[in-house]
């Protein structure tokens, strides 16, 4: 049987264990994927151990991503660049990591808009800088897209992101003032919520999108609640919306296919069982 594991403190909101199970019941495999709770004095010790616990691998969340990225041995060029790693495995004895958001992040928006949708987007906003930023900036730059600002409350950590992430990109990556965002929405057919506001709990992302593009696509990666106040306001601006939901789903792809050995399917049958088990949270 192959073992895998979703790595966190706390760890008992995760909703990997439900996708994962999903797939391995879907696809008759024999396998388990499960939460594990590790406090970050022990993950060190956990990286170096849970081979011999008889784990393939795993995926990583908070608030373990970075030092995941610094305890394995190789990481694939997008972990470099991102600068954290979500997903584990070894390959000939040696660990690997690599940041799967990035690939959901981009991965939902084909599946939403349909491929060949970067023809209609010269310029893209991103709002926020945080980790999960830094994940979405780095899937939109392997796409062909002319353009990408990043706007951020505190402006030194959009600073900081597009120097790291600036360099070998064939796609323009400039900051933007989150006071001035009104000069940028206008230019941008996509806009991209990565800030944790509109999540439950929070206060809502309040932005202007009256002079955004008639064409314009905005996507919020907050998924609780699945229409967020942003998500909102563009369908009342007649908008086009994809929700965050389906990131979740496709960062999960990769992972499950270096462990298990099946590329899995995101389908709307998966996405009913991790939204009912969103409102039975509720
Ligand atoms: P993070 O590293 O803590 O970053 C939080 C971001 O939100 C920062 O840019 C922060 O700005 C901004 N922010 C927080 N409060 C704000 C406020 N009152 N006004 C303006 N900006 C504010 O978090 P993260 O890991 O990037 O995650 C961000 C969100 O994405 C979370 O809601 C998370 O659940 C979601 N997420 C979704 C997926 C998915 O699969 N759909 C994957 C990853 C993350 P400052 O720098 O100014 O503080």
């Amino acid at each position: 049987m192959t073992k895998a594991f979703v790595v966190g403190h706390p760890i008992k909101h995760s909703r990997s264990p439900l996708i994962h199970g999903h797939w391995l019941k879907a696809y008759g495999l024999d396998g388990s994927y499960e939460r594990i709770d590790v406090a970050p004095v022990d993950f060190g010790d956990f990286l170096r151990g849970f081979h011999a616990q008889g784990f393939a691998g795993g995926n990583v969340t908070l608030p373990h991503k970075e030092m995941a990225f610094h305890g394995v041995e190789r990481r694939t060029e997008r972990a470099q660049r991102v600068g954290a790693v979500n997903t584990l495995w070894l390959k000939d004895g040696v660990l690997w990591g690599d940041n799967t958001d990035a690939l959901g992040f981009i991965g939902n928006l084909d599946a939403s808009l349909g491929t060949g949708w970067e023809q209609d987007v010269e310029t893209v906003l991103v709002l926020g800088a945080g980790g999960a930023a830094r994940a979405v900036v780095a899937g939109l730059q392997d796409r062909p897209l002319k353009r990408i600002f990043v706007a951020n409350r505190t402006g030194s950590k959009a600073e900081d992101l597009a120097r790291d992430l600036r360099p070998g990109s064939a796609v323009s990556l400039e900051t933007a003032a989150w006071e001035a965002l009104g000069r940028v929405i206008p230019h941008a057919q996509l806009i991209v919520n990565t800030t944790s506001l509109g999540m439950a709990g929070q206060p809502p992302l309040a932005i202007d999108l009256s002079r955004a593009p008639r064409n314009a696509v905005v996507t919020d990666i907050v998924y609780v609640p699945l229409e967020t106040p942003l998500l909102a306001a563009a369908a009342a601006q007649n908008l086009r919306t994809v929700d965050g939901l389906g990131m979740l789903l496709h960062q999960a792809v990769p992972g499950f296919r270096r462990w298990f050995g099946v590329t899995p399917e995101v389908t709307p049958e998966l996405r009913a069982v991790i939204l009912a088990d969103l409102e039975a949270a509720r």
